[in-house]
């Protein structure tokens, strides 16, 4: 299925277009890196036929450490994020997402607001209870990531993720990120955790347990218990996880819950005591 393209140079451009392409019928969607787009359009799952280009609007493309915070524009590329390198943790992160050229194109944003349900890009984001700046054609809206991210971003019909906002105090602190794959060096992952730790306490949140990404509260909440063993955490952690935990060609829910035990034991050994 052909689809419409058209660039759009600032936001009111971008969310007046899609809300006036909504007005006539049509299936807009705004494109970034386009590799997802491309991908589910090959393979006949897009229903977009119409997508608006918002890589060239200058708030999307906004990279930088201010006094006070990283600033993200959803249009920086998983290169980008690397080759600036202000927070190794999302360094980490995106750099083992696919290969090289796809992270030239792969966008932040369009990671975090994919349907392809990994969104391995947000685990820093929500560790750090960063803070996204979202738009519509009826204007600006700034949210804590944990109100407007559960599952997956929770966009109104026509909102455009802008930028992300990140406290710089988070940009140096201890962390660990491991992703463990099935099949290939660049793979979607069986799963992938990653932890900081900050004000003595560990966070940790995982992508590839389940259909969605999240913050594992519940398992901090277990894993900083030092009144019980390491041991004893670890099991009683893995009884503290949403459900169902995935079963598919990519590995077992029983295999998927053997290799997250053995990464929150790793993380506990990174990050205790540190
Ligand atoms: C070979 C390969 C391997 C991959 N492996 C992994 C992996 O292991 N883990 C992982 O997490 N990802 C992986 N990905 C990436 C993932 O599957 C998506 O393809 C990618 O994240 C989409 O980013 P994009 O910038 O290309 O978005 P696009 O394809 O442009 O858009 C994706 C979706 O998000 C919407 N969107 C984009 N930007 C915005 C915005 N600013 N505001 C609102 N909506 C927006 C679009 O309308 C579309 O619905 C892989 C991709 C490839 C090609």
């Amino acid at each position: 299925m052909a689809f419409e393209y058209i660039p759009a140079s600032s936001i009111e451009q971008a969310t007046k277009k899609y809300a006036e392409m909504k007005a006539q019928n049509k299936k807009p969607a705004y494109y970034a890196g386009g590799t997802e787009i491309i991908t589910l359009r090959r393979i006949n799952q897009l229903n977009v036929d119409f997508t608006i280009d918002v890589k060239q609007i200058a708030a999307c493309n906004v990279h930088q450490v201010d006094e006070e915070y990283l600033v993200i524009g959803s249009c920086i590329t998983l290169t980008d994020v690397e080759e600036l390198n202000y927070f190794p943790l999302l360094t980490r992160v995106c750099k083992e997402i696919a290969d090289r050229t796809a992270r030239n194109k792969i966008t932040v944003g369009g990671n975090i607001c994919g349907h392809i349900f990994y969104r391995e890009a947000v685990l820093p984001f929500l560790l750090t209870d960063s803070v996204f700046v979202l738009a519509s054609e009826n204007g600006i809206r700034t949210e804590y990531i944990h109100d407007v991210f559960e599952e997956q971003l929770l966009l109104q019909d026509g909102e455009l993720l802008v930028q992300a906002f990140i406290e710089k105090k988070y940009l140096s602190q201890e962390y660990i990120a491991i992703k463990v794959r099935q099949h290939w060096e660049t793979g979607y992952p069986l799963i992938t955790v990653a932890a900081l730790k900050i004000d003595g306490q560990i966070r940790v949140a995982i992508s590839g347990l389940c259909t969605f990404p999240f913050r594992a509260f519940e398992v901090e909440r277990i894993i900083n218990n030092q009144t019980m063993n390491k041991e004893q955490r670890i099991t009683l952690a893995l009884n503290h996880l949403p459900s169902p935990i995935l079963d598919d060609v990519e590995g077992s829910a029983e295999y998927r819950l053997f290799v997250l035990a053995d990464l929150i034991e790793k993380i506990i050994n990174r990050l205790e005591g540190v």
